[in-house]
């Protein structure tokens, strides 16, 4: 049904309605949303616990679209979650709003460049490639290293390996940094990032982030994985879960994953009572549906890895209780399990062979391009909103399955 639906939207658009992108502002929520807007904030609180969940995952800064048809009045509404899901608002058959969330499409390009430094790294690649996030991951994950900057010289190159999402025209997401080279007065200084931990090592298959995450709980048993999007076959539906849940009984104390500073610590909509820590290089830890506090900690306080956080709870939901854990890099959700798995086994030689085989790979790619000192001519059309189709207009019902492939 939705299909007719947007196929009959599609053709509307035709016809004087418009679609216009906001900003998504910090302080905002679903239901003040729904208020503005003159929503039914029932289809909120309708929703089922997995998506209410998921709609705390909005973040302040994030675009969405509102699209309206020719008299002026809001129809379909966009708004991303993460960077694979984005919450649908529509109107039904009845004329009335629904919600569901669906995968965000775009398309997904690897790409190998380098370039010769000029002036610096950060301006280098945002000149050559329009891309101040890939500029910004990069100065990241050398961060890491500890690489000084200070001696760099004109003769000097870099090469990345990376990998980068772009949705209507333009860059999406945060890349992804698969290896790279700095050189530092002709020496080479390489990263390559683990597939097993997503982390950053280097050409001895040293972490460079010694950062280790430990489990925040004694738990009974995990009652819920971490999935991006997973097609679900008889709901007929996505399953998204941007964390790992840990069963544990009401009161079980919780402990800091790592060392940090407390960003957030109140309710967050489905997540109930809720704490967020930012710790070094871009991560930060969500902990759900607290029963409590621990009463001496406030928004800035700094906490060390195992302190005392609050209490295992089932705010936010009714059943059963058991903690929310999420993990995020840069702001994109990772599965906190590989994080806390990899800890465990980092004297297994195994893992490290099979480093330093993908680590060969990347290094070959790398140093092939490095020679040629050129970014490919393609990658800037990316930059140019207008030239590229609104894709998302396309999306329907049928294209589900096949996403729930990816
Ligand atoms: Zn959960």
């Amino acid at each position: 049904m939705k299909v007719i639906l947007l196929i009959l939207l599609n053709i509307s658009i035709l016809f004087g309605s418009y679609v216009q992108e906001e900003i998504w502002w910090k302080g905002d929520s679903l239901l003040t949303f729904f208020k503005k807007h003159n929503i039914d904030k029932n289809l909120y609180f309708n929703l089922s616990k997995t998506d209410k969940e998921l709609c705390s995952e909005i973040n302040a800064g994030v675009r969405y679209e509102v699209f309206y048809d020719d008299e002026n009045i809001i129809n379909q509404i966009l708004i991303p979650i993460s960077e694979e899901m984005q919450i649908h608002i529509f109107k039904d058959l009845d004329n009335k709003f629904a919600l569901d969330i669906i995968p965000i499409e775009y398309q997904q390009t690897f790409q190998t460049i380098s370039m010769p430094i000029t002036s610096s790294p950060y301006l280098d690649i945002v000149r050559n490639t329009g891309n101040r996030a890939l500029a910004n991951a990069f100065m990241l994950a050398f961060k890491t290293k500890r690489v000084n900057f200070k001696r760099l010289k004109k003769s000097d190159n870099l090469a990345i390996k990376f990998k980068q999402k772009i949705r209507n025209g333009r860059y999406f997401g945060t890349p992804e940094i698969i290896g790279a080279i700095l050189e530092v007065r002709g020496k080479k200084h390489f990263i390559f990032q683990n597939p097993d931990d997503d982390r950053y090592y280097d050409n001895n298959a040293k972490a460079l982030v010694k950062t280790k995450f430990m489990t925040p709980l004694r738990y009974k048993r995990i009652s819920s994985h971490f999935t991006y999007k997973r097609w679900h076959p008889i709901l007929h539906k996505y399953k998204t879960h941007l964390g790992v849940d840990f069963a544990a009984p009401t009161g079980r104390e919780l402990k800091a994953t790592a060392d940090g500073r407390i960003i957030h610590l109140g309710r967050k909509g489905g997540y109930g009572k809720t704490i967020i820590i930012r710790h070094k290089n871009g991560y930060k830890s969500l902990y759900g549906h607290l029963s409590k506090y621990n009463r001496k900690l406030r928004v800035g306080s700094r906490v060390k890895q195992g302190d005392y956080i609050g209490n295992v709870g089932s705010t936010g939901r009714s059943t059963g209780p058991h903690l929310h854990f999420g993990i995020y890099k840069n702001g994109r959700a990772i599965n906190p399990l590989k994080l806390l798995k990899t800890n465990k086994k980092k004297s297994n030689g195994k893992l490290k062979t099979k480093y330093i085989q993908v680590a060969k790979k990347i290094k070959k790619d790398l140093l092939k391009v490095l020679k040629i000192k050129q970014v490919p001519m393609n990658i800037q059309e990316f930059n140019n909103v207008d030239k590229m189709p609104k894709s998302y207009l396309s999306f329907d019902n049928s294209m589900r399955e096949n996403y729930g492939k990816i």
